[in-house]
């Protein structure tokens, strides 16, 4: 045995640096880390408005800036954020960040938009949601009209009873109220009864084959018809190309967020993307209206 393998073979059975070793690596360690460091940044993605030609709002989707691991998206911790707890001050500093960076524009005189706010499942069953998101727009300035809270059917599914009090009230501060995701649940339609929504958003997975399938035309038409018996906006998430916009224009759907107009963007690129869009946005108007 040599000196080396010895050294590795004392440290691999060294039970102390075991359980350190558990500690400094585990992924629950490093998201708590993270938080605290600061390593958590927000994108923000366009939503346009075909008709307009307008951004309509902008989508905050939070990314880990990790040094060691780089840019990760939020479907590999969100989850265990979930498990831990540790999305209720992540949720918050969401929320704060965005409502910031949105007054941050507006002071900068760009042409004012909603922001969308993730909430998760947690954050939904708080008591003192609504009294976060009342002390975060006062201290940050903002009126509720630019603020969208986005929810999901099975985040609402978990107690229906505070769920709907909650975006009750949440509505009536002024905030709008957007079902994410929207067709991937269980009971969507009762739902719409229920819940106080201003807006849909038709889950990517129906947009994705949209020039294939004549299943997901059928679907996505539904929900338009829907959506006007209900006085909902409709946003597409996931429109990637030209042929999906054709159709969803065909269908009515006027608001879209996806790839073809823009990557989810940092506040910097938002910034260049806002003064730079009414050069673009015409392009999208000449090439839609033929
Ligand atoms: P979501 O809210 O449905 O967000 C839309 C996701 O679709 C985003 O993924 C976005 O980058 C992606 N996307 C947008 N346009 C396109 C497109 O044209 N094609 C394709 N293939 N994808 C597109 P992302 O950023 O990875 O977020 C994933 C999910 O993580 C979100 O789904 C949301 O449920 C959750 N999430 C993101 N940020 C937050 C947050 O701040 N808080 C909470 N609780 N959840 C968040
Ligand atoms: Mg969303
Ligand atoms: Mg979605
Ligand atoms: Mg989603």
């Amino acid at each position: 045995r040599t000196k080396e393998s010895g050294r590795n073979h004392y440290q691999f059975y060294n039970p102390q640096m075991g359980v350190e070793i558990a500690e400094n690596f585990t992924l629950e360690n490093q998201l708590h880390q993270a938080v605290k460091n600061g390593e958590m940044i927000l994108h923000y993605q366009p939503q346009i408005n075909i008709k307009t030609g307008q951004v309509y709002g902008l989508e905050a989707l939070i990314r880990w800036k990790s040094p060691q691991l780089g840019l990760i998206k939020p479907g590999k911790f969100i989850p265990l954020a979930e498990k831990t707890g540790l999305i209720l001050p992540m949720g918050e500093w969401v929320l704060k960040t965005a409502c910031q960076q949105n007054k941050k524009w507006q002071q900068m005189g760009l042409p004012p938009v909603i922001i969308s706010v993730n909430l998760s499942a947690q954050q939904l069953q708080q008591p003192n949601l609504i009294e976060t998101v009342e002390n975060t727009l006062e201290s940050v300035g903002l009126d509720p009209k630019w603020l969208e809270l986005e929810v999901t059917e099975s985040m609402l599914m978990k107690n229906i009873t505070i769920a709907k009090k909650t975006l009750q009230e949440l509505r009536e501060m002024g905030v709008y109220i957007s079902m994410d995701d929207f067709g991937t649940g269980y009971s969507s339609l009762g739902y719409l009864k229920k819940f106080p929504f201003d807006t849909l958003k038709i889950d990517q997975s129906f947009v994705k084959e949209l020039n294939q399938s004549s299943q997901d035309l059928h679907i996505i038409s539904a929900i338009m018809t829907l959506s006007r018996g209900f006085n909902l906006r409709v946003i597409a998430e996931g429109v990637e190309n030209q042929e999906q916009l054709k159709l969803l224009k065909e269908l009515n759907c006027e608001e879209m967020q996806g790839y073809l107009f823009s990557r989810p963007l940092s506040s910097e690129d938002v910034l260049k993307y806002l003064i730079g869009f009414q050069k673009q946005k015409n392009q999208f108007l000449l090439s839609t209206n033929n």
